[in-house]
């Protein structure tokens, strides 16, 4: 057997195999709050390092331009059957490589360069591929942002009905990666009605709680929905578009392919109807409601230590802290949470500052944390490091208190490992 089949990554790039091998250290080590991550199954990690990553097809199951894809059609046309039924829509791409990619898809099928958008504005917590100016969605249509009320920090429904009907959007997009309630997707598709435009509903970040039944569903009310198969849905990294419309579908399948993309991530596509299978049983309803009861936790724990959170809340796994009274940056807060073995990122929050650098804003998620089995009495040990850990900054004063964190973070890690050693 030639060697190209045998060795090992260790024996062949001791580099990679070092850092793969310190990654995995890191993940066990330290208690990851980025809302936008999740830890896989074993068996969701097992499918993605399958051989089927060898595999290169164009076009969909039964109609490919490659020979020798009957297994992996298998897999695609998993996949796609239970997203339909998980998703209770009639008609799913599974293909997309990403989130962005997805939306690139939907912007591809149903909109011409030049067309108006109308979407959650970034600071009032959006998603960049929704027609920020440095993204080709800015660049080639015409963005027009809504934001949040001033004083509830929630979609204002009245002004973005007044500003729909002023701009005429051909598309109204609504989700993001920071808005931690939950939006009302009836009234915003009868907003898009009234003016005539389609009404997209991005759920990335709550696609694994809307899975779980722990969240209101986007259908029947949006036109088209996209997500990520990452974040609460729990999956590998790639995307998903759902729709009820026969005739979009037929369109919305070139667009993905040749449109925006060309073969398929063929283990990928294993690795999501793995997760998507995963997410049908009563254990992802239940990881679901405890990621929920987590967040509702950790948002209570930080109120009460005085830290205000953007809408007083959350409806879901994520947490959104405005700094500014505390005097610190969202950028040292995640700093000074990191030397405590703390993962976070720092978040614009509405009317924040255009540069990151200032930005006021810590968001915080649940959903993995959740997975290592952590429930209320850990996130609230967690939301009280938090807030141990501001004030420290704040007052300039880190050293013991890091430490002191840094003792508790191992032990909770050490009573929640993840993958086996
Ligand atoms: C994460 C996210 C995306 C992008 O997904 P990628 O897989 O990172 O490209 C798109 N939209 C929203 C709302 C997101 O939160």
């Amino acid at each position: 057997m030639s060697q190209h089949f045998s060795n090992a990554l260790t024996q062949t790039d001791p580099v990679v195999a070092e850092a793969l091998k310190n990654e995995e250290a890191r993940q066990q080590d330290q208690i990851e709050l980025i809302a936008s991550e999740n830890i896989v199954s074993r068996a969701v990690l097992e499918t993605l390092g399958h051989a089927m990553t060898n595999k290169t097809l164009e076009g969909y199951p039964g109609n490919r331009f490659h020979g020798g894809g009957q297994f992996v059609d298998v897999v695609e046309q998993a996949a796609i059957d239970r997203a339909k039924e998980l998703f209770n829509c009639d008609y799913v791409n599974v293909q997309p490589h990403s989130g962005s990619q997805a939306n690139l898809a939907v912007f591809f099928l149903l909109l011409k360069p030049g067309d108006k958008v109308l979407s959650l504005d970034l600071a009032a917590g959006g998603h960049l591929s929704h027609g920020l100016k440095a993204n080709l969605s800015g660049r080639w249509f015409e963005p027009h942002h809504y934001g949040v009320d001033a004083e509830s920090e929630v979609i204002d429904y009245d002004a973005l009905e007044k500003q729909a009907e002023e701009i005429q959007p051909k598309l109204i997009i609504t989700g993001g990666s920071a808005y931690p309630r939950e939006i009302d997707f009836a009234r915003m598709a009868e907003i898009a009605k009234k003016v005539g435009a389609y009404f997209h509903v991005d759920m990335a970040h709550i696609a694994g709680l809307v899975a779980a039944g722990v969240h209101p569903s986007p259908f029947p009310h949006a036109d088209i929905v996209t997500c990520t198969t990452t974040k609460t849905l729990r999956g590998p990294r790639g995307g998903l578009i759902l729709t009820n419309n026969e005739e979009w579908f037929k369109k919305l399948q070139s667009a993905v392919f040749p449109g925006v993309q060309g073969s398929i991530h063929s283990q990928v596509l294993a690795a999501k109807a793995v997760c998507l299978s995963e997410a049908m049983s009563d254990a992802f309803k239940a990881y679901g409601a405890q990621v929920k009861a987590n967040a509702a936790k950790l948002a209570e724990t930080l109120q009460n230590r005085g830290l205000r959170l953007v809408s007083g809340g959350t409806d879901t796994h994520l947490v959104l802290v405005d700094l500014s009274s505390k005097g610190i940056t969202g950028k040292r807060a995640e700093v000074v949470l990191e030397r405590a073995d703390i993962t976070a990122n720092k978040n614009a929050i509405p009317n924040d500052s255009p540069r990151p650098p200032e930005w006021v804003g810590l968001r915080l998620g649940a959903g993995a944390a959740t997975t290592r089995g952590m429930q209320e009495a850990e996130f609230e040990a967690l939301g009280n490091m938090i807030a141990d850990l501001v004030e420290a900054e704040a007052a300039g004063d880190t050293d013991a208190t890091v430490a002191r964190c840094n003792d508790a973070v191992a032990q909770l890690c050490k009573a929640h490992p993840s993958y086996d050693a």
